[in-house]
């Protein structure tokens, strides 16, 4: 064995949180017969602990700063990997600098895992051949369809799209039902035509709903492969579709928020469709926004992309006011249909009947008298949000979390066929939402032995069972993230309703999105008074968007349409702004509070969050988080001037509130709490978190503890 010193050296990103660690590169040694095929961006096997990992060669070294005896050398090199674009790269450096984070952790989970697992010693074949033996592309339903023509405001949206050269944003803002996506599909397919090379972008919020939108896409580029990606994908699938992205094999890729992060060599075009919807936001991991990279890599790669949403984020809106964005409007439906009317139905000492007002359930008969289909909106999935004893007061309340266990009926009961008349106890489990524990319903009180414990409130569930005793005969079909947890179960849904066999569609805002109902005349929003007094100061901006989405599935065609809302605050102005159907108005409004109270866009926030066994770890492990955030501010004020002072003066431009408990404290036995850090520009922000991280993991604390950088959720 030779002991010279080896001479080259290869800095590899892995997949490894860099919290605690502080590295975001790890150095290992290139032994010579690798070293000719060894480059910035290949695919390499390394030791990691006792086992080995796959990571990405983003530099060579001649020297490394590790000692050279615990420098670890190459196993291995993946010939047959493609070779990941440097415009890859670029955007994975962004996304690891902005959201503060590792190179590997950003890199490396956006490629599929059995692309990223260390070949076994002996395994015949590679993974990659695999993949690109498997890749199918998504088949088209039925033959190759002609895209219907234009109407005035769609051909300019078009126009405008095409006109760009070079990077650019487009806040395409229409209606529901205005016929955005026709634009999209438009521009894109002239994208494609203009140069056989080139790959188009389409990211889209939904899982359950993408197969089917991937087949309306695919019927519309029959020249073209459309590779999907999402994570309910099997795992080969999964492989296969990114493999024929990353290669180029496929044209056009649609996918929810991982794909931003797909390696595309050819890209020219990108579409965010819905790029209000709160799941472009990863919430563990990496809490990276697809939509804000996707506009980081449109950016750094001269391209156009197109945000589409009939009611944008705050943000977006705001970058369209401020003329950063270009707004392009389609304030119309197609085809002439109007947008539902729009009534409240205040709740204040009416008597209901399975949560609905009387005039609701005369609106449903009416509608279902005509032959039409009715709507019923409700966001709270489960058969009843509490059980509780009415004898001493017990709720079932989540041992681990600070919530309430969910009751839940088991099994799939037949849309409006039995109503769960007789059953017991046994046929229910209370669930919890937030960490997933779940328990068999208690015989009896678990406190004092009443066997008699109810149901309070409702869910999807116990709503489905209500319409079911309110109009019998109707079939009801019930749309929930329960239901779409079977694959394709979402997808049926949707279907028998576009083929009439559904009367009453039930369900959470997995029904607000995208479909296009044509008998659907009549949409009730059950309880709509969640997001009016919430602390989540986006919660009305949600609120907002999810009832006029929801809205929108009504009045498709030309006949007339309601929408009724039931409320205990028929006078809140949001529902004014919803009834106008005035975005702009409500977006303004709320642009304008935000102004007030300095909140975002007007400020850039990031969030500290942290966990542990005890409340009291968590708040003082942020306490000291705190303290050295304020000394390194206090080194950074200008010499002689007081804090105090210098506050006066404004120029002390991070804000470090208290840390505070989360509002739901309590998760999976873990208790958390915050810190916001807020700024009113960017790059101060950003250069305060990088002085703060150093000092963070210098605590050297039992907590866990993690960054979110534009938090969504505060
Ligand atoms: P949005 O996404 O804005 O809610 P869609 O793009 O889904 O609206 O369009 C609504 C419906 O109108 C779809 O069935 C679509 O095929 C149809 N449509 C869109 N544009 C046109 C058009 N110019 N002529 C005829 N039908 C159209
Ligand atoms: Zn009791
Ligand atoms: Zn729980």
């Amino acid at each position: 064995m030779s002991t010279a010193v080896p001479d080259r050296f290869a800095r590899v990103a892995l997949d490894v949180p860099i919290a605690h660690v502080g590295a975001t590169l790890f150095d290992y040694s290139v032994a010579p017969e690798l070293a000719a095929a060894v480059a910035a961006g290949s695919w390499v096997v390394v030791p990691w602990g006792r086992g080995r990992r796959v990571g990405l060669v983003v530099e060579l070294a001649e020297r490394s700063g590790i000692d050279p005896s615990r420098v670890r050398p190459v196993l291995d090199l993946l010939a047959d990997a493609p070779v990941l674009p440097p415009s890859w790269f670029e955007l994975v450096h962004f996304a690891a600098d902005y959201y503060h984070r590792g190179l590997g952790e950003v890199a490396m989970p956006a490629i599929p895992r059995l692309l990223r697992t260390p070949p076994a010693p002996r395994a015949r074949g590679s993974a990659f051949a695999r993949a690109r033996g498997r890749f199918a592309p998504a088949a088209r339903e039925g033959p190759a369809s002609v895209p219907p023509l234009l109407n005035g405001a769609q051909r300019d949206a078009l126009d405008a799209l095409l006109a760009a050269d070079g990077f650019a944003v487009f806040l395409l803002h229409g209606i529901t039902g205005s016929g955005k996506t026709e634009v999209y599909l438009h521009w894109l397919h002239a994208v494609l035509a203009r140069d056989a090379t080139r790959q188009v972008l389409l990211l889209v919020p939904e899982i359950a709903l993408t197969p089917q939108l991937a087949a309306q896409v695919a019927a519309r580029f029959p020249d073209h492969s459309v590779a999907v990606l999402h994570s309910d994908l099997a795992d080969g699938d999964r492989a296969a579709h990114w493999l024929a992205a990353v290669e180029g094999r496929a044209r056009v890729v649609i996918g929810t928020r991982l794909a931003v992060l797909a390696p595309l060599p050819a890209l020219a075009a990108i579409v965010v469709d819905e790029e209000h919807d709160a799941s472009y936001k990863q919430q563990e991991g990496v809490r990276y926004s697809a939509r804000d990279l996707a506009i980081v890599a449109a950016s750094q790669r001269g391209l156009p992309i197109a945000l589409g949403s009939a009611t944008p984020s705050l943000e977006s809106w705001f970058a369209a006011r401020r003329g950063r964005y270009r707004l392009l409007a389609l304030p119309e439906r197609v085809g002439g249909a109007r947008l539902p009317a729009l009534e409240r139905i205040d709740l204040r000492g009416r008597k209901l009947r399975c949560e609905l007002a009387p005039e609701s359930i005369e609106a449903i008969g009416e509608a279902l008298a005509r032959g039409e289909q009715a709507l019923v909106f409700i966001n709270r999935r489960g058969y009843a949000p509490v059980l509780a004893c009415e004898n001493c007061g017990w709720l079932s309340r989540c041992s681990e979390c600070s919530a309430y266990r969910v009751l839940h009926r088991l099994g799939t009961a037949r849309a409006g066929a039995h109503a769960v008349a007789s059953s017991g106890p046994s046929r229910y489990r209370l669930v919890c939402h937030h960490c997933g524990a779940e328990q068999p319903v208690p015989r009896a009180c678990p406190d004092c032995g009443n066997v008699d414990l109810k149901a309070l409130g409702r869910g999807t569930q116990r709503l489905e069972e209500g319409l079911a005793e309110l109009f019998p005969g109707r079939r009801i079909a019930r749309l929930d993230r329960d239901v779409a947890r079977t694959r394709g179960a979402a997808q049926r849904v949707i279907d028998a309703a576009h083929a009439g066999e559904v009367d009453i569609l039930v369900g959470t805002q997995m029904l607000a999105k995208g479909h296009d109902f044509r008998r659907l005349t009549l949409v009730v929003a059950v309880d709509s008074d969640g997001g009016l007094f919430s602390s989540d100061f986006r919660a009305p901006e949600r609120m907002f968007a999810t009832l006029m989405q929801v809205a929108g599935r009504a009045g498709r065609d030309t006949s007339p349409s309601r929408v009724i809302v039931q409320t205990r605050f028929p006078d809140h102005p949001l529902f004014g702004f919803l009834a106008r159907h005035d975005y702009a108005g409500f977006a303004d409004g709320q642009l304008a509070e935000r102004l007030e109270v300095g909140l975002p866009p007007y400020r850039f926030q990031a969030l500290l969050r942290a966990e542990a066994p005890a409340l009291a770890e968590a708040l003082a492990f942020l306490a000291q988080a705190r303290q050295a955030g304020e000394a390194l501010q206090a080194a950074a004020q200008p010499q002689g001037l007081a804090r105090a002072e210098a506050d006066a003066l404004g120029d002390r431009s991070i804000l470090l509130l208290d840390p505070v408990p989360m509002s739901m404290s309590r998760l999976a036995g873990r208790e958390r709490a915050q810190l916001l850090v807020e700024s009113t520009s960017r790059r101060p922000l950003h250069r305060f978190l990088d002085d703060w991280l150093p000092a963070l993991r210098a605590i050297g604390t039992s907590v866990r503890w993690q960054l979110d950088v534009d938090p969504i959720e505060i």
